[in-house]
């Protein structure tokens, strides 16, 4: 038979699944002898068996009996009782805590007849007016503003503004107008069975699993669907018997900082729920002391037991009745990320955990926040509107609504904010000269998101509220405001919000300390700079920087990268040097192509210097050429308009024309899909070639200069191990020429980015002809599931994360069990194939905490992510070593 109901003393904390989150921590109380009120838990099983089946599993109403008599028979009391009745709680608790979620009942066995038992005084009537209140309200769905105006209307009658001032004659006559208010809405009486509130108090806990609040709640925080919530009943103890009692909330430790004392809040007179709506004002806990100073000294007597148990800093919810303790309820404590980190190595000083436990009570997430400067959060500035949080961090500046106005102010000392509707890779100087970026469409992969994450910047994009005008320059916000260009915005990437004027920001030292700015007096930094260091000692994983120019690859360093994992040469190509390419791409003789070819192989050959320079002894994987077409080519809209006006009005345009007509010839529908990587290597000759040659002799020119470049050249969105084998031959011709001419020897890995499903399914082939794999998980997701990068996130992702398809884009933390299963196949077979092969990733996924670790357990030898993003991946690199390790030991 199975168990449904288990007394506290039954239970422990183990049993969250069971017991749910405060089922079990009240039984691991009651086991550690703290003074918790008598009572059982009916388990989430339970609540299952009923949710499928609409009715209480068989069993669990005798069960139930009998628990409640043996409760009976601990207190010496009945339930109902008109000589003195017990009353009970029935409240909720699920597994994870869902804050005001689902239903509460308290001083459930109040009856007409039993409320004389209670005392027939003011605190017996009010007990009994709560009670139907909240009964009618949660079990029977009474609206809850019509008891409030009941209340209200009484208090004004009796001229006051307390509930206090209400006596005992005010509340039972307001128990009879809340009973009728109850008939008038349910067609019947308030139950006078005390067996039968009970019950339906019961159903009611059970059914608010499925309310509309706490269906969303999980939707957002990724809690299943299918646990169901467990049910306490629990003894009710009273805070609010006269100046003697009263209930409060403590922390062990303050969870803002991680500062040890005592922190808390006491309300004398009172219960629980009056706290939570702030009817009066609390007392710092420590007034406890001087107001009931044995209630505090035991109340600080087991805070230190429960903390020493649990490992962990707790919170805890009291009540003191009459001068006597009673614990409500405790669980490990939310805390914010900085006092995650200081809480996590105090307790390694003073002996609780040892350092593997304390790199599990942090995480990438909480260091990534930690990094970034922030609002002050109190701010009362104007809002404008809410984008998505594309990139964090906390940015104030003019808002210019175009590129060339970004870096002309920017360069005159301006602190600029780049506001557009969506970026291209046109507006990277402007990206570059502002302090954040705003835009009205496109998602967090977006091309304004990606490219500001990557350079570390503050990006809210997606405010579709937001009406961005580029022609008048000029913003308009929700209700008629007007943001002309030069008026101060402030935007924050950490929640997407948008501002108007100037928001004071405050710095981040941990960024400082990353920086290698700051001393480590800080106790956050301290804390950082110990859990890090653990992490760098236990990682099995690489991390290596994407990183495209010398200062970048200077800042990875610095944030502790060991590479380049991948460095975008496209980038290298826009500016003056994007007509180079317009030149290329549209020659039509070889004379004409070959001749641009040389004129950019020294500047290459330069952007490369600099790169090895900055990464001396390390790593730098050099991608070869790989943008969608268009984004090198005038754009065929203005282009045609241009060639109609010029016809029009009789003008010359022939050169024009011609390029007109070439566009068009090139033109293509899915660019994303079309002649980039390694197909306009192939298509274009002399192209790859090039950018070999000037990775080659900037090679050699390092090493001659006594440096030690480590390049490796990777060729994109490889579908076919024949394109593959055409490039690799080409290049290998190359580097043997620059040898010959240079007197150097260059030994440059040659490999290829993982990309195309058909690369992963093919890996093995494609393995005989690459030295190094690196996972380009971006298009390999892209191209996976079907979804265009450019277009998806604005157009359908919203509505698929509302109805819980995504739990998370899956451009941002890896699908496993989709795009992970290519990666793992690829892995696999190319090792098969190649036992030395070097295996990485250069995805956004490689700075993705959750990414990480998936990365870690199919073996790959490195992650590569933005520079700002290192410092994340190497902590979440040593996290995952020290849980597989944990997990083989035992
Ligand atoms: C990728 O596709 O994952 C990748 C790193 O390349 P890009 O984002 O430049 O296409
Ligand atoms: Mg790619």
């Amino acid at each position: 038979m199975t168990k449904f109901v288990y007394d506290f003393a039954e239970g422990n904390k183990d049993l969250k699944d069971l017991l749910g989150g405060k089922g079990a921590n009240l039984a691991e109380m009651t086991n550690l002898g703290l003074p918790v009120p008598p009572g059982f838990t009916i388990t989430t099983e339970a609540c299952r068996a009923y949710l499928d089946t609409g009715s209480e599993p068989p069993g669990l109403q005798r069960e139930i009996g009998e628990h409640l008599a043996a409760l009976e028979e601990k207190m010496g009391k009945r339930l109902g009782d008109p000589d003195g009745p017990l009353l009970v709680s029935v409240r909720s608790g699920a597994k994870f805590s869902m804050p005001g979620m689902m239903d509460t009942v308290l001083n459930i066995g109040l009856t007409d007849a039993s409320v004389v038992g209670l005392g027939d005084d003011r605190f017996a009537w009010d007990s009994y007016r709560r009670l139907i209140q909240m009964f009618g309200k949660t079990v029977r769905g009474v609206p809850g503003e019509e008891f409030e105006h009941a209340l209200e209307d009484l208090k004004h009658v009796r001229s006051t503004e307390n509930d206090l001032d209400l006596d005992a004659a005010d509340l039972r006559k307001l128990v009879g107008t809340f009973k009728g208010i109850y008939k008038s809405h349910t067609g019947e009486d308030f139950p006078q069975d005390p067996r039968e509130q009970l019950a339906a108090a019961i159903h009611a806990v059970f059914d608010s699993w499925n309310s509309e609040r706490a269906i969303l709640y999980r939707r957002q925080e990724r809690i299943p669907a299918d646990l169901g919530t467990a049910v306490n009943i629990c003894s009710m103890v009273f805070g609010n018997l006269g100046s003697d009692s009263g209930t409060g909330v403590a922390f062990t430790r303050d969870p803002g900082s991680g500062v040890r004392g005592v922190y808390g809040d006491y309300l004398v007179n009172a219960q629980g729920e009056d706290v939570v709506a702030g009817i009066r004002n609390t007392v710092p806990l420590q007034e406890l002391a001087h107001i009931d100073k044995s209630s505090y000294d035991e109340l600080m007597d087991i805070m230190s037991t429960l903390e020493r148990h649990y490992r962990d800093l707790c919170d805890i919810e009291f009540t003191i009745e009459r001068g006597k303790l009673w614990m409500l309820q405790t669980r490990v404590g939310k805390r914010t990320a900085a006092a995650a980190f200081v809480i996590a190595t105090q307790l390694v000083d003073e002996g609780m955990i040892d350092l593997d436990e304390a790199l599990h009570r942090v995480s990438g997430g909480q260091l990534a926040q930690l990094m970034f400067p922030r609002f002050d959060a109190e701010t009362k500035a104007e809002k404008l509107g809410r984008g998505m949080n594309a990139s964090p961090g906390a940015a104030v500046g003019k808002a210019v609504f175009d590129s060339y106005t970004a870096v002309k102010w920017s360069r005159s000392g301006e602190k600029v904010i780049l506001v557009r509707r969506e970026t291209n890779p046109d507006d990277l100087n402007g990206m570059i000269a502002a302090e954040g970026i705003l835009t009205s469409r496109g998602g967090k992969t977006s091309h304004a998101a990606v490219v500001a994450r990557g350079m570390g910047k503050t990006c809210v994009c997606g405010a579709e509220e937001l009406d961005v005008d580029t022609k008048r320059r000029r913003l308009l916000a929700p209700g008629g405001i007007v943001i002309e260009e030069g008026d101060v915005i402030s935007i924050d990437g950490s929640t997407g919000q948008v501002y108007r004027g100037s928001v004071p920001v405050v710095p981040s030292p941990v960024a400082e300390y990353f920086e290698g700015h700051t001393d480590l007096s800080d106790d956050l930094v301290r804390a950082v700079d110990r859990l890090m260091r653990h992490a760098d000692t236990t990682r099995r994983l690489g991390v290596r920087a994407n990183a495209d120019t010398p200062e970048d690859a200077a800042r990875a360093r610095r944030y502790g990268a060991q590479g380049i994992g991948l460095c975008r040469t496209e980038h290298m190509f826009l500016g003056d040097r994007r007509q180079h390419v317009e030149r290329l791409i549209l020659a039509d003789s070889d004379a004409e192509r070959e001749e641009v070819l040389a004129g950019l192989l020294p500047l290459q050959r330069e952007d490369f210097i600099g790169i090895f320079e900055a990464m001396d002894g390390l790593p730098v994987t050099v991608r070869l050429l790989d943008p969608p077409l268009h984004e090198f080519l005038p754009d065929i809209t203005e282009l045609s308009v241009r060639v109609a006006l010029a016809e029009a009005r009789g003008e010359k345009h022939e050169n024009d024309l011609r390029l007109l007509q070439a566009v068009h010839k090139l033109h293509e529908q899915n660019p994303m899909l079309g002649l980039r990587g390694v197909r306009l290597g192939l298509v274009i000759p002399g192209l790859f070639t090039m950018q070999v040659r000037a990775i080659a002799e900037a090679a050699a020119a390092r090493i001659s200069a006594g440096g030690d470049p480590r390049a490796e050249i990777m060729i994109p969105l490889v579908g076919a191990v024949q394109e593959l084998e055409a490039v690799r031959s080409d290049a290998e011709t190359v580097l043997a020429q620059v040898a010959d001419e240079t007197g150097v020897v260059i030994n440059a890995l040659i490999g290829t980015m993982i990309e195309l499903p058909r690369a992963a399914l093919t890996a093995g082939q494609i393995a005989e002809a690459a030295q190094f794999f690196s996972f380009g998980t971006n298009d390999l997701t892209q191209t996976t599931w079907g979804f265009s990068r450019d277009d998806v996130e604005a157009a359908f992702f919203s509505a698929y994360l509302e109805k819980g398809i995504f739990g998370v884009s899956p451009f941002e933390t890896l699908d496993r069990d989709g795009v992970g299963r290519l990666v793992r196949i690829a892995a696999e077979e190319g090792r098969k194939a190649r036992p030395d092969l070097k295996l990485g990733v250069c995805g956004e996924h490689g700075g993705d905490p959750d990414s990480v670790h998936f990365f870690h357990e199919v073996g790959l030898d490195y992650v590569s992510c933005s520079p700002f993003r290192v410092p994340v991946a190497r902590l979440e690199a040593g996290r995952a070593a020290s849980e597989a390790a944990g997990s083989d030991s035992r």
